[in-house]
């Protein structure tokens, strides 16, 4: 009988991720069904079946314990009374507070996620009007979105770094501490790119057992967070058993967690239909600029020529003969070329280059750029649903190359499950060589701690556990935005 159960877990479980016709009680969410088939191949990697059977679980978890529910209804009774009462709920939450762009986001839910799987909690997201409409419930006859009557709601807009009621700012006003035995029914914990000493001790398997008798713990975080829950040693074994391959864990549960809304899987397959779908071969070049080191557009363009043509991804043009003096014009596009920028030039430049002369390999080129807005701002619902129409168009192509830094393009990466091709840093000079493969196509952490816990010391982290490694000069992922 176990075995049975554990293949119908597994079947339920694998059909979900390669989209099944499973009928999951939802409103509705074409992408979960229809994604398979845009994408050209299914993903070689495969999801441990331990992986799955504890999606599952936690599947059930959330339905106990999601909104509205009776378990709900105690907890949040506790969370007001601010003092934890074994008997009143079985449930515990990690609340998820937005902050920054979406792939910056995306990146947190997901480390606040494998971070609820592993201390049996439940993931709820405190979700604005900027993120309305952009992904489908991932999990069955339940929501994951906070309700809007969550005490506290107005605090989270307000909650920085150095407020008092951080878990970090209490440990180091020792106004909580290891010790300590009437806990609150909540914390409030900072984990993003700025955060300091203290906060970054919830990293520390000391913090974990202080942490897991809290009921209600809410996150703001703008960071892939994720590889520092390898270096919990309570997380080890669970995290082997999850992750056989530690190269592949943002794939697997981004591609569970993230499928797009019906409005936004309009919006992809419309445009997919329209300019790509027809190539032979999509290259999909995310070119994102950061204001905090101008980089000049010839030095881009240069860059991102010289990588494909290098590359092999796209012909260089026979500037000598003006186009169809070589060969008779097809109607078919050899490659398309998806570029996605906040601004038109890079897009301008290469229509032109292909418009107006042959390739050398007599192959047709098409240009395509499906926005161009400017500028960020992830503060409006329509920018964030632009955003992941692009990240996830991004996602389906055969070849990618990307912007160093960038979580947009990490996010693209990991749905589509490739090391990219990586545009090096402009610094004063043009980057040699241009661009480089990644090393994974894990996101790239931009803000690991460096402190051991055990010896209560500064350390490089990669030296604890050696998966964890810091990416080569040219590829280094910084925080200087
Ligand atoms: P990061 O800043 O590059 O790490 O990526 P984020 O996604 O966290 O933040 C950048 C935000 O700027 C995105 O979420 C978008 O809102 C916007 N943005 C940046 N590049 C593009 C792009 O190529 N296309 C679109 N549509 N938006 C972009």
């Amino acid at each position: 009988v176990f075995s049975v159960v554990l293949v119908f877990i597994y079947q339920n479980s694998i059909a979900r991720f390669i989209s099944s016709d499973i009928d999951m009680g939802e409103e509705s969410c074409i992408s979960r069904n229809e994604s398979v088939l845009y994408r050209k191949s299914s993903s070689p990697y495969k999801p441990s079946s331990y992986l799955l059977s504890k999606l599952s679980t936690y599947e059930k978890l959330h339905e106990h314990c999601g909104p509205h529910t009776d378990s709900y209804k105690r907890s949040i009774k506790q969370l007001k009374s601010g003092r934890i009462d074994d008997n009143s709920t079985d449930c515990r939450y990690v609340v998820w507070v937005a902050y920054c762009g979406l792939g910056n986001r995306m990146l947190s839910i997901t480390s606040a996620f494998l971070y609820a799987l592993l201390t049996n909690r439940v993931l709820l997201i405190n979700q604005e009007h900027d993120m309305s409409n952009l992904f489908c419930e991932p999990f069955p006859n339940t929501s994951w979105i906070l309700p809007h009557d969550f005490p506290f709601k107005s605090k989270f807009k307000k909650f920085k770094q150095k407020n008092h009621y951080s878990y970090g700012s209490m440990l180091k006003s020792n106004t909580i501490n290891y010790s300590t035995e009437l806990l609150p029914s909540y914390l409030f914990l900072y984990l993003s790119h700025e955060y300091d000493h203290h906060d970054k001790l919830f990293f520390c398997d000391q913090d974990q057992a202080l942490l897991s008798k809290v009921p209600w713990l809410i996150m703001k975080s703008n960071v892939y967070f994720l590889p520092s829950l390898f270096l919990i040693s309570s997380f080890e074994q669970e995290l082997s058993k999850l992750f056989p391959d530690k190269e592949t864990v943002f794939h697997h549960l981004g591609r569970y967690l993230f499928l797009p809304s019906d409005r936004v899987w309009r919006l992809i397959t419309h445009y997919y239909d329209d300019y790509l779908a027809k190539a032979e071969k999509i290259i999909g070049i995310q070119v994102r600029i950061f204001e905090d080191k101008p980089s000049p557009f010839e030095y881009v363009m240069d860059q991102i020529l010289s990588c494909t043509q290098k590359e092999k991804l796209l012909p260089e043009v026979d500037t000598e003969k003006p186009i169809g003096s070589s060969s008779p014009s097809k109607n078919q596009t050899d490659k398309a070329v998806l570029i996605t920028s906040l601004s038109p030039g890079y897009y301008k430049k290469m229509t032109k280059m292909y418009g107006q002369h042959p390739t050398k390999t007599g192959e047709v080129v098409g240009v395509y750029q499906p926005s161009h807005a400017g500028k960020q701002r992830s503060y409006i619902n329509s920018h964030n649903i632009q955003a992941w129409v692009e990240i996830y168009l991004l996602s389906l192509c055969d070849e990618l190359v990307t912007s160093t830094r960038s979580t947009f393009g990490y996010v693209a990466q990991g749905l589509r499950g490739m090391r990219p091709l990586i545009l090096y840093k402009i610094d004063d000079t043009k980057p040699d060589p241009p661009c480089g493969r990644g090393m994974s196509m894990e996101p790239c952490y931009h803000a690991p701690p460096i402190y051991d816990c055990k010896a209560k010391t500064t350390v490089d982290t990669a030296t604890l556990v050696p998966h964890l490694r810091e990416a080569p000069e040219e590829q280094r992922c910084t925080i200087e935005r």
